[in-house]
């Protein structure tokens, strides 16, 4: 079976910046834009740049910081957006302009109070302004979810004919069920005469728990790019989760015809990184990254998977990052994986005061010398 790439366009510095709670200053910006480029994410999407000048300069730093990776920057429909959007992300190697407008009746006439013909000018107006100042620009439907079946056919083909290459079909508010989701993409595809111009792309929200099954859903049917973010990060009850969506494909390659080009073996290294910075714990139970997504517990599970692996788990733990023979400790790690790491050598600290201290030492060392190993860890805490 010919296998098709998946796109993973990464929004935590984005979507999973709006969390409440979750800001994360300029430099945590690059740390993890640094830390997803090592995943090798196709498109980081920095940030939301005309929405104040901190997130200007941080997407402008994330574009001059990543090589490897897409540098995206989202703007509204509107002149001024997109020209800071252009503007923020051009000192990348690869960047992307992501301009979006409502396309839901409540939208449309609560928020907007634009008539539908009135949205589908603006849409390619924006589309046609980006397409002058990028090659590269992606249309966002927002609420796509809740609009009308035959206005998203319309506004989608005026849009891919004014140039966007990648079509974004968010379920804004995580009102989507799997089936109809992914029903809804392959028809969008099926219907739109110029589909085959553009890569679909969904956005799904967790309010409902089913941002990554919707997601799969819609690759299944034929959507060729996924936004996620790290531990599921986001607005409300957060987005799609990178990990889980990169391993369903991974560990399934039976059941989907797609390849996302991932580095696994950061996977928990970025996830525990994002969780220190925006001081949101990963629950232990979460799949992938949960501390305990790979702890047996029942003696019959753990003589099995001593005999064998293969018995109770459906991936190795140190395919995505938690052998912590491959976990390597440098200056872009975190707190979790620092004491996590103290503690298989024996060092536990009965305060946070002393953890703080220790980490600090780590840090400062660190700068200095690319990678540590064990004793200069040790060193660490022996002053
Ligand atoms: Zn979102």
């Amino acid at each position: 079976m010919h296998k098709q790439p998946l796109v993973i366009f990464d929004t935590t510095l984005r979507d999973g910046e709006q969390s409440p709670g979750a800001t994360m200053s300029l430099a945590e910006k690059v740390q993890i834009a640094r830390m997803l480029e090592k995943l090798n994410v196709d498109v980081i999407e920095a940030g939301f740049a005309i929405a104040s000048p901190g997130d200007f300069e941080a997407v402008k730093a994330v574009a001059l910081a990543v090589k490897d990776s897409r540098i995206c920057s989202l703007a509204r429909a509107l002149d001024k957006d997109i020209e800071v959007a252009a503007e923020a992300v051009s000192a990348a190697n690869n960047s992307r302009i992501h301009t979006f407008i409502a396309t839901s009746p409540i939208h449309m006439k609560y928020k907007l109070q634009m008539e539908p013909d009135a949205v589908i000018d603006q849409a390619v107006r924006a589309v046609t302004k980006a397409r002058n100042l990028n090659d590269d620009v992606e249309f966002s439907c927002e609420d796509a979810g809740r609009s009308e079946f035959d206005f998203l056919c319309k506004i989608i083909e005026k849009v891919i004919a004014a140039g966007a290459s990648t079509i974004n079909i968010p379920d804004t508010v995580g009102y989507a069920m799997p089936q109809q989701f992914g029903q809804m993409i392959g028809d969008l595809i099926q219907n739109i005469p110029n589909a085959d111009k553009a890569i679909f792309s969904i956005h799904c929200h967790n309010d409902l728990g089913l941002a990554v099954a919707n997601s799969l859903s819609s690759v299944l049917a034929g959507a060729r790019q996924v936004e996620c973010t790290i531990n599921g990060l986001g607005e409300r009850a957060g987005n799609a989760s990178l990990e889980e969506i990169v391993m369903a494909i991974r560990t399934r390659p039976d059941f989907f015809n797609v390849t996302a080009d991932i580095n696994a073996e950061f996977l928990v290294p970025t996830s525990q990184m994002v969780s220190d910075i925006t001081g949101f714990p990963v629950q232990p139970n979460k799949a992938i990254v949960g501390s305990n997504a790979f702890a047996h517990e029942s003696g019959i599970h753990q003589d099995g998977v001593l005999k064998n692996p293969e018995t109770y788990e459906i991936m190795r733990a140190e395919t995505v990052g938690w052998d912590e023979n491959r976990m390597v400790l440098g200056k872009h790690s975190g707190r979790a994986a620092f004491k996590n790491h103290m503690h298989k050598l024996g060092v536990d600290f009965d305060t946070y005061e002393s953890l703080r201290e220790a980490f600090n030492q780590f840090k400062i060392l660190a700068d200095k010398k690319h990678e540590l190993n064990d004793s200069d860890l040790l060193s660490v805490i022996n002053g």
